[in-house]
């Protein structure tokens, strides 16, 4: 081997002022030449070896992005926000297919018996409020713990991903409607539905979000149950203009208090 890298030029070469034709010979002579190889990599700062390497173990262990995440932010979420979002219990399989057996079912009863229709008005506004209570709280939440001890938001995170579950549930529950016999039915649920996830966020403020879930879920649901195993008159109750505009009072309450709150609105800004 008659040429080597001179001191010069291996100098040069790694600071970067060697291009071309002439960095790719000095590439395709350290790798054969042991000497010329330990002369440049002497001429290498440490640091940004360390930094060149640190960058290729982040881009080897990223995580690969989810189809929650790659969802979110196709609709312009920033890639934190959607990385926290998508994390979200009920968007894993275990919760979504239970939610979606609840649906199958009120929509299978809406067509096989009496009491299908009413069961039906009953569970399909409660799914959305029960996708809220898996969002996010100490229970149900494997990065809970995480993100209370991060400087990110929780009220904004608790919003954010009760945001997607609602709407991924919302979708289970508007395919399920187009399975009701009735028309007017399968439109009733949806009030009933935003009044009941409006009131858990707003009482999630003092309690966590799965206990207000659930208390949300409960106080509407069980009653209605009750009545309807005794055989009485639920669902034209259900139907009624007094019992739609009560829901759609109670959510224009709810959210015009939530939009009021500072709190709210300084999570929100946040970039
Ligand atoms: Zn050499």
């Amino acid at each position: 081997m008659s040429w080597h890298v001179p001191e010069q030029l291996a100098v040069a070469y790694v600071d970067g002022a060697v291009q071309g034709a002439r960095a790719a010979s000095v590439e395709a002579h350290i790798l054969t030449c042991p000497d010329c190889r330990s002369r440049v990599s002497a001429e290498a700062p440490g640091d940004r070896l360390a930094d060149i390497w640190s960058g290729v173990v982040d881009e080897v262990d990223a995580p690969r992005r989810s189809w929650g995440e790659r969802v979110l932010g196709a609709i312009g979420l920033p890639e934190t926000d959607a990385r926290l979002v998508a994390a979200a219990p009920t968007l894993r399989l275990s919760w979504l297919s239970s939610l979606t057996a609840v649906m199958v079912f009120a929509a299978w009863a809406s067509n096989s018996t009496d009491r299908g229709i009413p069961l039906f008005l009953i569970l399909a506004p409660v799914v959305p409020v029960l996708a809220v209570a898996g969002a996010y709280g100490p229970r149900v939440d494997p990065t809970y713990e995480i993100s209370v001890a991060s400087p990110y938001p929780t009220l904004r995170l608790v919003l954010l991903r009760s945001a997607t579950v609602v709407a991924a549930s919302g979708v289970l529950a508007v395919v399920a409607s187009a399975f009701v016999p009735n028309g007017r039915v399968a439109a009733a649920w949806l009030l009933p539905c935003l009044a009941l996830v409006s009131l858990t966020l707003l009482l999630a403020r003092w309690v966590a979000l799965p206990v207000a879930a659930f208390a949300v879920a409960a106080t509407y649901a069980l009653p209605l149950l009750v009545a309807l195993v005794d055989g009485r008159e639920v669902s034209s109750a259900l139907l009624s203009p007094a019992a739609q505009w009560t829901a759609a009072a109670v959510a224009l309450a709810a959210l015009t208090v939530m939009t009021a709150d500072p709190h709210l609105r300084a999570a929100m800004r946040r970039n």
